[in-house]
Protein backbone atom coordinates (compact mmCIF):
# COMPACT_ATOMS: atom_id res chain seq x y z
CA UNK A 1 0.00 0.00 0.00
CA UNK A 2 1.62 3.30 -0.72
CA UNK A 3 1.28 6.49 1.55
CA UNK A 4 -0.94 9.28 0.09
CA UNK A 5 -0.67 11.52 3.54
CA UNK A 6 1.24 12.10 6.48
CA UNK A 7 1.02 14.27 9.79
CA UNK A 8 4.14 14.09 11.58
CA UNK A 9 3.43 15.91 15.10
CA UNK A 10 1.14 18.66 13.41
CA UNK A 11 -0.26 21.79 15.65
CA UNK A 12 -1.76 24.71 14.13
CA UNK A 13 -2.72 27.45 16.52
CA UNK A 14 -4.77 30.54 15.96
CA UNK A 15 -2.71 33.39 18.42
CA UNK A 16 -2.63 31.24 21.94
CA UNK A 17 -5.07 28.99 21.23
CA UNK A 18 -4.03 25.77 19.86
CA UNK A 19 -7.07 24.25 17.66
CA UNK A 20 -5.06 20.82 16.61
CA UNK A 21 -2.19 19.44 18.44
CA UNK A 22 -0.02 16.88 18.18
CA UNK A 23 -1.82 15.31 14.86
CA UNK A 24 -0.20 12.18 14.13
CA UNK A 25 -1.20 9.92 11.33
CA UNK A 26 -0.64 8.01 7.84
CA UNK A 27 -3.41 7.74 5.42
CA UNK A 28 -2.83 5.51 1.99
CA UNK A 29 -3.84 5.10 -1.32
CA UNK A 30 -7.33 3.52 -1.50
CA UNK A 31 -8.42 4.39 2.44
CA UNK A 32 -11.74 5.82 2.88
CA UNK A 33 -11.65 7.84 5.94
CA UNK A 34 -14.44 8.96 8.24
CA UNK A 35 -13.17 12.04 10.29
CA UNK A 36 -15.89 12.81 13.74
CA UNK A 37 -15.66 14.96 16.22
CA UNK A 38 -17.28 17.76 18.85
CA UNK A 39 -18.56 21.20 16.83
CA UNK A 40 -15.18 23.51 16.84
CA UNK A 41 -12.67 20.15 17.35
CA UNK A 42 -10.44 21.45 14.18
CA UNK A 43 -12.03 18.99 11.72
CA UNK A 44 -12.61 21.51 9.07
CA UNK A 45 -8.82 23.15 10.10
CA UNK A 46 -7.65 19.78 9.47
CA UNK A 47 -8.93 19.54 6.43
CA UNK A 48 -8.10 23.21 5.34
CA UNK A 49 -4.71 22.32 6.41
CA UNK A 50 -4.42 19.42 3.77
CA UNK A 51 -5.61 21.75 0.81
CA UNK A 52 -3.02 23.74 1.96
CA UNK A 53 -5.61 26.65 2.27
CA UNK A 54 -4.04 27.31 6.39
CA UNK A 55 -0.42 26.94 7.29
CA UNK A 56 0.95 24.74 10.44
CA UNK A 57 2.24 26.10 13.14
CA UNK A 58 4.70 23.17 13.27
CA UNK A 59 5.14 19.70 12.31
CA UNK A 60 5.60 17.59 9.00
CA UNK A 61 2.56 17.16 6.50
CA UNK A 62 3.75 15.22 3.56
CA UNK A 63 1.45 14.76 0.64
CA UNK A 64 1.18 12.65 -2.51
CA UNK A 65 1.62 14.82 -5.56
CA UNK A 66 -2.12 13.67 -6.95
CA UNK A 67 -5.21 15.27 -7.97
CA UNK A 68 -7.50 16.64 -5.47
CA UNK A 69 -11.45 17.24 -5.12
CA UNK A 70 -12.89 19.02 -2.40
CA UNK A 71 -15.98 20.45 -1.46
CA UNK A 72 -15.84 23.24 1.31
CA UNK A 73 -18.56 23.21 4.28
CA UNK A 74 -19.56 26.74 3.45
CA UNK A 75 -20.54 27.02 0.07
CA UNK A 76 -20.77 31.28 0.26
CA UNK A 77 -23.94 31.06 -1.96
CA UNK A 78 -25.30 33.30 0.10
CA UNK A 79 -26.61 36.63 -1.49
CA UNK A 80 -26.09 36.74 -5.43
CA UNK A 81 -24.50 34.31 -7.15
CA UNK A 82 -25.21 34.98 -10.61
CA UNK A 83 -23.31 31.94 -12.42
CA UNK A 84 -25.47 28.90 -14.00
CA UNK A 85 -24.97 25.20 -12.94
CA UNK A 86 -23.28 24.27 -16.10
CA UNK A 87 -21.16 27.25 -15.60
CA UNK A 88 -19.89 26.24 -11.73
CA UNK A 89 -19.65 22.56 -13.01
CA UNK A 90 -17.48 23.80 -15.45
CA UNK A 91 -15.05 26.04 -13.45
CA UNK A 92 -13.95 23.21 -11.60
CA UNK A 93 -12.50 21.26 -14.75
CA UNK A 94 -9.09 21.82 -14.98
CA UNK A 95 -8.96 22.37 -18.57
CA UNK A 96 -10.74 25.37 -19.61
CA UNK A 97 -10.58 26.20 -23.25
CA UNK A 98 -12.08 29.52 -23.79
CA UNK A 99 -15.55 27.41 -25.18
CA UNK A 100 -16.98 24.73 -23.56
CA UNK A 101 -15.98 21.44 -25.14
CA UNK A 102 -18.62 18.43 -26.31
CA UNK A 103 -16.56 16.12 -24.31
CA UNK A 104 -16.72 18.09 -21.40
CA UNK A 105 -20.36 19.15 -22.27
CA UNK A 106 -21.60 15.33 -22.23
CA UNK A 107 -19.91 14.73 -18.72
CA UNK A 108 -21.42 17.43 -17.49
CA UNK A 109 -25.01 15.69 -18.45
CA UNK A 110 -23.56 12.93 -16.90
CA UNK A 111 -23.27 13.78 -13.73
CA UNK A 112 -25.77 16.16 -13.49
CA UNK A 113 -28.13 12.68 -14.59
CA UNK A 114 -26.11 10.30 -12.01
CA UNK A 115 -26.98 13.70 -9.33
CA UNK A 116 -31.19 13.96 -10.07
CA UNK A 117 -30.68 17.48 -11.25
CA UNK A 118 -30.52 17.57 -14.99
CA UNK A 119 -33.30 19.95 -15.19
CA UNK A 120 -30.83 22.51 -13.22
CA UNK A 121 -28.12 22.92 -15.88
CA UNK A 122 -28.99 26.57 -17.37
CA UNK A 123 -30.68 27.45 -14.01
CA UNK A 124 -29.17 30.35 -12.10
CA UNK A 125 -27.52 29.16 -8.81
CA UNK A 126 -29.13 31.70 -6.59
CA UNK A 127 -32.58 30.56 -7.48
CA UNK A 128 -31.63 27.13 -6.49
CA UNK A 129 -32.37 25.18 -2.67
CA UNK A 130 -29.51 24.61 -0.40
CA UNK A 131 -29.41 20.75 -1.45
CA UNK A 132 -29.53 21.27 -5.11
CA UNK A 133 -26.46 23.90 -4.82
CA UNK A 134 -24.44 20.88 -2.32
CA UNK A 135 -25.19 18.94 -5.59
CA UNK A 136 -23.71 20.77 -8.02
CA UNK A 137 -20.66 21.72 -5.32
CA UNK A 138 -20.42 17.99 -5.45
CA UNK A 139 -20.12 17.05 -8.98
CA UNK A 140 -17.77 20.22 -9.36
CA UNK A 141 -15.54 18.38 -6.91
CA UNK A 142 -15.99 15.04 -9.06
CA UNK A 143 -15.80 15.90 -12.02
CA UNK A 144 -11.96 15.57 -12.41
CA UNK A 145 -12.24 12.30 -10.91
CA UNK A 146 -10.21 13.23 -8.17
CA UNK A 147 -7.45 10.71 -6.40
CA UNK A 148 -7.82 12.41 -3.10
CA UNK A 149 -11.77 13.51 -2.84
CA UNK A 150 -12.02 15.68 0.43
CA UNK A 151 -15.41 16.65 1.67
CA UNK A 152 -16.39 18.63 4.49
CA UNK A 153 -20.17 17.54 5.68
CA UNK A 154 -21.05 17.11 2.29
CA UNK A 155 -24.45 15.67 2.96
CA UNK A 156 -25.55 18.51 5.52
CA UNK A 157 -28.28 19.65 3.36
CA UNK A 158 -29.66 16.76 1.30
CA UNK A 159 -32.00 14.83 1.31
CA UNK A 160 -32.47 11.31 3.56
CA UNK A 161 -33.36 9.19 0.05
CA UNK A 162 -30.52 11.24 -2.04
CA UNK A 163 -27.99 11.02 1.08
CA UNK A 164 -27.92 7.43 1.59
CA UNK A 165 -27.74 7.18 -2.89
CA UNK A 166 -24.20 9.59 -2.52
CA UNK A 167 -22.89 7.55 0.23
CA UNK A 168 -23.24 4.40 -1.55
CA UNK A 169 -21.78 6.60 -4.89
CA UNK A 170 -18.65 7.60 -2.37
CA UNK A 171 -18.29 4.02 -1.10
CA UNK A 172 -18.14 2.65 -5.28
CA UNK A 173 -15.78 4.99 -6.06
CA UNK A 174 -13.54 3.97 -3.10
CA UNK A 175 -14.22 0.32 -4.35
CA UNK A 176 -14.03 0.69 -8.57
CA UNK A 177 -12.05 3.65 -8.76
CA UNK A 178 -9.71 3.54 -5.59
CA UNK A 179 -10.03 6.85 -5.01
CA UNK A 180 -9.17 7.69 -1.63
CA UNK A 181 -11.90 9.22 0.34
CA UNK A 182 -11.61 12.07 3.48
CA UNK A 183 -15.44 12.45 4.49
CA UNK A 184 -15.66 14.86 7.48
CA UNK A 185 -19.59 14.35 9.26
CA UNK A 186 -21.34 15.33 12.37
CA UNK A 187 -23.52 11.65 11.59
CA UNK A 188 -21.75 8.32 11.15
CA UNK A 189 -25.40 6.31 11.43
CA UNK A 190 -26.28 6.62 7.08
CA UNK A 191 -22.79 6.66 6.17
CA UNK A 192 -20.88 3.07 4.39
CA UNK A 193 -18.69 2.00 7.19
CA UNK A 194 -17.54 -1.35 6.94
CA UNK A 195 -13.85 -1.75 5.69
CA UNK A 196 -13.61 2.24 6.40
CA UNK A 197 -11.00 4.25 8.57
CA UNK A 198 -12.67 5.75 11.57
CA UNK A 199 -10.82 9.14 13.58
CA UNK A 200 -12.22 11.14 16.45
CA UNK A 201 -10.90 14.80 16.54
CA UNK A 202 -10.89 16.89 19.63
CA UNK A 203 -7.80 19.27 19.41
CA UNK A 204 -5.90 16.36 19.16
CA UNK A 205 -6.51 12.79 17.76
CA UNK A 206 -8.43 10.15 20.34
CA UNK A 207 -8.88 7.64 17.65
CA UNK A 208 -7.81 6.67 14.29
CA UNK A 209 -8.17 2.67 13.46
CA UNK A 210 -10.80 0.77 11.88
CA UNK A 211 -14.59 1.23 12.19
CA UNK A 212 -14.82 -1.66 14.23
CA UNK A 213 -12.32 -0.57 16.98
CA UNK A 214 -14.48 2.88 16.86
CA UNK A 215 -17.34 1.25 18.59
CA UNK A 216 -15.55 -0.37 21.21
CA UNK A 217 -13.93 3.11 21.75
CA UNK A 218 -17.35 4.98 21.78
CA UNK A 219 -19.24 1.53 23.68
CA UNK A 220 -16.40 2.65 26.29
CA UNK A 221 -17.81 6.21 26.72
CA UNK A 222 -14.81 7.95 25.45
CA UNK A 223 -16.49 9.87 22.91
CA UNK A 224 -18.09 13.14 23.93
CA UNK A 225 -20.26 15.14 22.11
P1 LIG B 1 -14.96 21.80 13.45
O1 LIG B 1 -14.82 21.69 11.96
O2 LIG B 1 -14.54 20.56 14.16
O3 LIG B 1 -16.31 22.25 13.89
P2 LIG B 1 -13.09 24.01 13.13
O4 LIG B 1 -11.85 23.37 12.60
O5 LIG B 1 -13.96 24.75 12.18
O6 LIG B 1 -13.94 22.92 13.96
O7 LIG B 1 -12.69 25.03 14.29
C1 LIG B 1 -11.94 24.64 15.43
C2 LIG B 1 -11.73 25.84 16.33
O8 LIG B 1 -10.83 26.74 15.71
C3 LIG B 1 -13.00 26.63 16.63
O9 LIG B 1 -12.97 27.02 17.98
C4 LIG B 1 -12.88 27.82 15.71
O10 LIG B 1 -13.54 28.93 16.26
C5 LIG B 1 -11.38 28.04 15.65
N1 LIG B 1 -10.91 28.66 14.39
C6 LIG B 1 -11.06 28.14 13.16
N2 LIG B 1 -10.51 28.95 12.23
C7 LIG B 1 -10.00 30.01 12.90
C8 LIG B 1 -9.30 31.20 12.51
N3 LIG B 1 -9.01 31.43 11.22
N4 LIG B 1 -8.93 32.06 13.49
C9 LIG B 1 -9.20 31.80 14.78
N5 LIG B 1 -9.86 30.71 15.22
C10 LIG B 1 -10.26 29.82 14.29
Amino acid sequence: MSQMIHFEDVTVAFGRFKVLENITFTLNKGDFLHIVGPNGSGKTTLLKLLIGAIPKTSGEIIKADVRMGYLPQKLHTKGKMPMTVKEVIYSGLNRQPLCCLKKDDHLIDRWLKEMDISDLKHQSMQHLSGGQQQRVYLIRALINEPDLLILDEPTSALDPSFREKFLHMLDRLQKEQGMTIIHVTHDLTDAVKEDCLTMYVDQTIRFYGPYRDYQVFEHEGHRHV
